[in-house]
Order: structure tokens, then sequence, then C-alpha cells
């Protein structure tokens, strides 16, 4: 029989740039197909699953005020791109027969729901996939503020972060050969080391709320069910 998953309800966060896959704009379609099935994976084991989607594939703040925009501005335009990813992660999800709900921090009614705390729990124990949009609602913070945050108030037994490495490193495997990956690691450790896992507002938002986070690396097809079911893949941050 198939093996019962750990956790109830998780939170996963996915970058703007990751639905990129080997493009340099946009969204993938056949990475939107494979973030899909894994979100269904869990899904069909029972677990409910909130996803927190980034926006960097499109605009981010930061890079727009480089060039010489307002920085508000620039902010309002990566949490609206938040909401167009999150549109195509509910088409996706949907398209495999799943229910899923889109929920703003920004009020954008004509397209998807607000973000309202009570009723994005309900549609979780409803087994519908919640995907939240527009990050916090301000500027200056990012999704992965956004992921802590949601994580918190849905009271996720476990938040996870994708991306291209299968964990936390001592240095950036890609840059430096002797970089070994942490199993583990508590987030003290992570801000002071500066590891570079998420920003220090969304870290101490964790630690401060005791959420447990996994990085893992979301391109290994069956990895989400992995973890769900309990195998340690990636790496653990904990307080
Ligand atoms: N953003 C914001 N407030 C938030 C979340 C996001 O202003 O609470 C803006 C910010 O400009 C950010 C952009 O939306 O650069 C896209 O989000 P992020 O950079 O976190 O996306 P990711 O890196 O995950 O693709």
């Amino acid at each position: 029989s198939a093996p019962a998953p750990v956790y109830k309800r998780i939170l996963l966060k996915l970058s703007g740039e990751a639905l990129m896959g080997s493009l340099n704009f946009g969204i993938a379609p056949d990475v939107m197909n494979f973030v899909a099935g894994e979100i269904k994976s869990a899904i069909d084991a029972g677990v409910q699953v909130a996803v927190v989607v980034g926006g960097g594939n499109i605009f981010r703040g930061e890079g727009l005020a480089r060039g010489g925009m307002d920085r508000v501005t620039g902010d309002q335009m990566g949490m609206l791109a938040t909401v167009i990813n999150a549109l195509a992660i509910q088409d996706s999800v949907e398209r495999l027969g799943l229910e899923v709900r889109v929920q703003s921090a920004i009020r954008i009614n004509e397209v998807c729901e607000d973000f309202i705390r009570r009723r994005a729990v309900s549609h979780l124990e409803n087994g519908r996939v919640v995907v939240f949009a527009a990050g916090t609602g301000n500027p200056f913070f990012t999704t992965d503020s956004a992921a802590a945050l949601r994580a918190v108030e849905i009271g996720a037994d476990l938040m996870l972060k994708a991306t291209k490495v299968d964990g936390i490193y001592t240095a950036d495997p890609f840059k430096d050969k002797t970089a070994t990956k942490y199993e583990h690691l508590s987030y003290d450790e992570a801000l002071n080391k500066r590891l570079g896992v998420m920003d220090q507002t969304a870290m101490v938002m964790c630690r401060d709320q005791k959420m447990k986070l996994r990085v893992y690396d979301m391109d290994r097809p069956g990895a989400l069910l992995r973890i769900v079911n309990g195998e340690p893949i990636g790496t653990l941050v904990t307080v």
C-alpha cells in the first residue's frame, strides 16, 4: 500500500524564474505541466497544498528601479506579474482535473478571489489547491516573505522552497567544487552565515513562528511526493 503522508498541509514556494524553464522570459508550458503533476501527486496522497508563486520571470521591482523606475511602481508591477503566474498555475492544475483557486493580496476580482484567510483554509480542507498571488500586497517585500507569512497564517506543517539545487550548500555549488550540502540547518545558522536560501525577512518570520522549511530541487520528478511522505530530500531548516 502507498505510504501515508506525514504532513497534513504544506505551502510550496515556486519562484517565477522556475516557470521559465529554458526560455528567457515568460512561462514554459512543459514546466507548468510538470509542476501541476507534482502538485497533483501530493493532493492525491491526501495532503492539502497551498502555493505562493514569484514573478521574477516577468518583472522584479528592484530591476525596474535600477532602470530608473519608481520602486513602488516597480514592485506593484512585480506583484501583478505574480498574478499572471498564479493564473498559469491555476490553469495547468485545473487541466489535471483538480480544483484550484487563486487568491490575490491585491484586489483584482475579475480574475481571482481576494486573499481571505478563512476562505483559503476552507478551500484547502475541501481538497482545493490554493495559489496565493501578489505576494504580501506591499512593496519592498518578496514572495519568499509572502510564502513565510502565508505558511504561518494557514498553519502549514511544512514550507517548501523549490530551487535549482538539491538543498542548501556551504557555498554556491555551481561556483565552488568543495561546497557540501547541509542535511539540517537552523535558521540562526543560515542567517549568521548569510546562506542565500531566502531573504532575511522571510527567514526571521519562519524562525520566530517556528515554521519548518525544506529546500529541494524541484526538477527531480516525484520529489514533492517523497517529501510529503517523510523522505529527507534536500535540506531541512528549523529553529
Ligand atoms: N513583490 C512585492 N511585494 C511582495 C512580493 C513581491 O513588491 O510582497 C514584488 C517585488 O518587486 C518582486 C516581484 O514582486 O521583485 C516578484 O517577486 P519575487 O522577486 O519574490 O519573485 P521570484 O524571485 O520568486 O520569482
